[in-house]
């Protein structure tokens, strides 16, 4: 495809875009009597317009059921959680048993550590990539000093090469070799949430099966964004959030995946609640754990129906687009971004992305380094109504002067090519 540079035929493509008319079933932070330029949808995705029915229709049944509201009423609370998972289903390629809304991601990534990082003298390596999230490495670091080993020896990190932003799937896999004797669980990111790269799950996948370890995904910037077939690629567990693309609110219930495989087995190691507990007798309040087959087992407690329901109006959105054609409009979308991007850097280099030129390993974001007045520019960007997100970064030989990386993240859900185009022109006028 051939882009231009031109407002005109930004909005030609909008016209020519299916899925245009999803961007008016989203509420849009203002700024000067128009919808904001919103590009943090890989932070906090924006409130689909019938979140707050759904909300009000769960205080009502609160209101006329009062208790009797777990078993009655249109869906009755003890089965809420049901209505999550078709959706969740289709967005990260799993059966709907093997998914399971509850808790938040980093409590979600711990129990399935519970289940699936379970370390002895020979096997007791984690093998990740350098820069996780912070959340992970925490997570990570203080499962393994729970077990009593050290970081140190326990964890492996794989890093880029010297001078370089991106991890090459080959010295991930080698790693994996290397240490695969020792290794009991391969843990990664779908997507990296700074470099925006996406990591080769599948092979991720069977080369840590190779060598009989564990394989989960921290998939916080995947889901709702990139392709995921967690069951046929046979990945063991996967945990994301569903306030980023998912769009389901701030501090909104994490997704949960457990592939069947593991799912339906009740000796399955775990912690285990009430709440996953065999649904015909769990208010019989009786001793003996009898796990719910698939991933709705490793429920803990008494479900929040109301920080559910906002996620239903975003389900409801994600299945009638589909992810195949949000996919698609997210290529080009994200392509158009960095045909403008790279149109600027022309005459002179202003702007490096750094997230992978090939679409196949990225998502709805690209990250670009901005010298050193790049915080200038940012405050110029939020001061022009652009919502994105900046982070410091230490480039090496810009003698400690902090420079810094703007993530852009055009979701193709509610952003739209005038969007992009808007954003690129205010980049075009910054007077830095
Ligand atoms: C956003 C994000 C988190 C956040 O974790 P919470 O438990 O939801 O606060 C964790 N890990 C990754 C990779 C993320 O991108």
């Amino acid at each position: 495809m051939t882009f231009q540079p031109t407002l005109d035929f930004a909005r030609q493509m909008d016209a020519q875009d299916s899925l245009r008319s999803f961007r008016d079933q989203y509420l849009f932070p203002q700024h000067q009597g128009r919808k904001c330029l919103y590009f943090c949808g890989n932070s906090l995705g924006l409130q689909p317009k019938k979140a707050g029915e759904f909300i009000k229709k769960e205080l009502q049944h609160w209101q006329e059921l009062g208790v009797e509201g777990h078993f009655e009423g249109e869906l009755p609370w003890t089965q809420y959680h049901k209505s999550l998972a078709p959706a969740s289903a289709h967005i990260v390629g799993a059966q709907a048993d093997e998914v399971i809304i509850m808790n938040t991601l980093t409590v979600n990534l711990h129990l399935m550590m519970v289940s699936f990082y379970r370390p002895n003298a020979e096997r007791f390596k984690i093998i990740m990539e350098a820069g996780a999230f912070p959340s992970d490495q925490y997570a990570v670091e203080s499962q393994v000093r729970w077990h009593g080993y050290d970081p140190a020896e326990a964890i492996v990190e794989v890093a880029p090469r010297p001078g370089e932003a991106l991890l090459h799937t080959e010295d991930i896999l080698a790693a994996i070799e290397q240490h695969g004797a020792q290794t009991t669980l391969v843990l990664f990111a779908g997507l990296n949430y700074y470099t925006g790269q996406v990591y080769d799950m599948p092979a991720i996948t069977a080369a840590g099966h190779r060598v009989g370890a564990y394989v989960g995904f921290d998939l916080a910037h995947a889901a709702g964004n990139v392709p995921l077939h967690l069951h046929d690629w046979g990945v063991d567990f996967a945990v994301w959030c569903t306030y980023k693309y998912i769009n389901s609110g701030p501090g909104a219930p994490s997704g949960a995946f457990v592939h069947a495989k593991h799912g339906n087995k009740p000796q399955t190691p775990r912690f285990a609640g009430w709440w996953g507990h065999n649904e015909e007798r769990r208010f019989l309040m009786e001793k003996g754990f009898d796990p719910i087959p698939g991933a709705a087992g490793w429920q803990l407690s008494n479900a929040p129906i109301l920080a559910y329901a906002p996620m239903r109006a975003s389900h409801d959105l994600f299945l009638e687009a589909g992810m195949p054609a949000l996919r698609a409009k997210s290529e080009k979308l994200t392509a158009y971004l960095e045909f403008l991007i790279d149109s600027l850097n022309i005459d002179e280099p202003r702007f490096d992305i750094i997230t992978p030129r090939d679409p196949a390993q990225r998502g709805a974001q690209l990250s670009f380094l901005t010298g050193p007045t790049g915080k200038q520019l940012f405050d110029y960007l939020t001061q022009n109504g652009v919502i994105c997100d900046w982070r410091e970064h230490n480039l090496p030989g810009e003698k400690g002067e902090k420079a810094g990386v703007i993530r852009i993240a055009p979701t193709p859900m509610y952003n739209s090519f005038e969007d992009v185009w808007r954003f690129a022109d205010l980049l075009t006028k910054a007077q830095l």
